[in-house]
């Protein structure tokens, strides 16, 4: 018998998905050309060439059975050594590779977290409103509940009283994503600083842990000269989720990590949980051949240009005709105010005229719709007409 539960999450809307559909359908209405898809968070600019060069020269050198056989359960060991000490010259911290699980994208990262710190149906994730949507169906996947603590407008940054008001006894976990998908924001220091110490009292408080899940995919996704504030060094009990997927341009190829820093107080039960977790739900052994040229490239990320010259654009655009907009620092997302108050009536009449983005109810956020950056200069630039043209039927 079908499980209603994972039927009823298999069948639950999309927005994202249902938009980029439209997206198809008004392309054969209206001809491909005149359709500007800025729905899909998918990358828009090659791997870097050095990382290219690397997967080739695995390919043309290596062993080609050992090259693809299973890598260890935790991930290939050079790659992880090499990962463990970019992040130590970046940031200061005294990672091993024991302290990474590599995980095939950041997706399967988080679910291998949520259900490894999981015990009990009625516990709680706190998500910080507006959220990628996703994290609904890995909340209830992994049979928790979702706590909804919205952040303030204009510009989504952590409002330090309202988590410190929501968080419950049933909390035992509370996920951020800096530099924010839908919002772009980036969480500065001070604040991280003071979460950390709202999370260490309310510990305290309940008598648990509540683990600080930082979802990071967007880390090296920099659209201006801004520091991304490394996490872990703010509260101990942190699990960072990583994804190669936007910062190397290989979504499709599933490569990240869980990094367990050791300072977290259980670390020695954490590490087994988490693997088994990943074990138990299938998502062990990312694929070997990007997990190896990683041994030489953890460093690299991809060129970031595209992403700012469409900000740049769209943003000054949009803003001149009296939309309002946050201002993304990082990832290629940028959050518009709908034209009404609903958001999804508002994506239905900007896809008559072309434009295809996604309503921001599905990220927690209603009356607001994501655009993506990650799309070739010439669309984001034809775009700007069938804006002028959506503002233009409201008046
Ligand atoms: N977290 C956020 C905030 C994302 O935007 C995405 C993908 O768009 C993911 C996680 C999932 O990333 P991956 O492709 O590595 O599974």
């Amino acid at each position: 018998m079908v499980s209603e539960y994972m039927y009823a999450i298999g069948t639950a809307p999309s927005p994202i998905r249902e938009f980029f559909e439209l997206g198809r359908a008004k392309a054969q209405e209206l001809g491909p050309e005149n359709i500007f898809n800025l729905s899909l968070g998918a990358p828009a600019v090659p791997m870097p060439e050095e990382y290219r060069q690397e997967l080739i020269r695995l390919m043309m050198e290596e062993d080609q059975v050992k090259l693809h056989t299973y890598t260890t359960t935790a991930g290939d060991e050079a790659a992880r050594t090499a990962i463990a000490e970019d992040l130590n010259r970046r940031f200061g911290t005294s990672y091993t590779r024991a302290n990474l699980y590599m995980t095939a994208g950041a997706a399967p990262a988080i679910c291998a977290v949520l259900n490894a710190i999981r015990n009990s149906a009625d516990e709680e994730i706190a998500l910080l409103a507006p959220y990628f949507a996703a994290y609904n169906s890995m909340i209830k996947g992994a049979r928790m509940k979702k706590l909804e603590i919205k952040l303030p407008e204009p510009d989504f940054r952590l409002d330090l009283e309202a988590i410190e008001r929501a968080l419950t006894p049933k909390t035992v976990g509370l996920i951020i994503n800096s530099p924010n998908n839908p919002s772009g924001t980036i969480y500065p220091a001070g604040d991280l600083q003071k979460l950390g110490e709202i999370l260490t009292r309310k510990s305290g408080e309940f008598g648990h842990v509540i683990y600080l899940i930082s979802d990071e995919p967007y880390r090296e996704v920099l659209l201006d000269d801004v520091e991304v504030p490394f996490t872990a060094n703010f509260y101990k009990n942190t699990i960072i989720c990583y994804s190669y997927s936007k910062s190397l341009s290989i979504a499709g190829e599933r490569v990240g990590y869980v990094l367990i820093p050791s300072e977290n107080e259980d670390f020695s039960r954490l590490y087994p949980a988490v693997a088994g977790a990943a074990g138990a739900l299938g998502v062990s052994n990312a694929p070997s051949l990007f997990q190896k040229a990683l041994a030489k490239c953890a460093h690299l990320h991809s060129d970031n240009e595209l992403y700012k010259k469409n900000r740049d654009l769209l943003y000054k655009a949009l803003t001149d005709m009296g939309y309002v907009c946050t201002y993304p620092h990082g990832t290629f997302y940028m959050m518009v105010k709908a034209l009404e108050a609903d958001d999804k009536a508002f994506c239905r009449r900007a896809a008559e005229m072309g434009l295809i983005f996604v309503p921001c109810s599905g990220f927690g956020w209603p009356g607001y719709v994501r655009v993506a950056l990650c799309v070739p200069e010439d669309v984001a630039a034809r775009s700007v007409a069938a804006f002028k043209k959506l503002k233009e039927s409201y008046k």
